[in-house]
């Protein structure tokens, strides 16, 4: 995915936090887009647990990450990826593996 230099970037949880509400969700990813933020999912789920809610979740946001378990935070740094906000409803797993 290409960030331009100064895009804020949002990214948001998948379980607990977007299907808590797809309907909020959307309408925020949709704003935060023309209002020129960059938005994207992670999930520490494995990408082979993909389903048809977390497809359509994908579609919304400019790019989805599956840290695999791996603390979040963490994962995305690695790839050189660094969010200034994070909407997320069990904000430990920013920064504790799963395992
Ligand atoms: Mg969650």
């Amino acid at each position: 995915m290409k960030l331009e230099k100064d895009t804020k970037l949002i990214c948001i949880d998948y379980d607990g936090t977007y299907t808590e509400s797809p309907e909020l969700f959307d309408y925020f990813i949709k704003k935060a887009k023309e209002l020129g933020f960059s938005v994207i999912g992670c999930t520490m789920r494995y990408e082979n647990e993909i389903d048809e809610d977390l497809r359509h979740f994908e579609q919304m946001v400019d790019e989805l990450y599956f840290s695999e378990r791996r603390a979040k935070k963490k994962y995305l740094e690695e790839l050189n990826i660094n969010p200034q906000i994070w909407i997320d409803d069990t904000p430990e797993w920013l920064f504790v593996d799963s395992i």
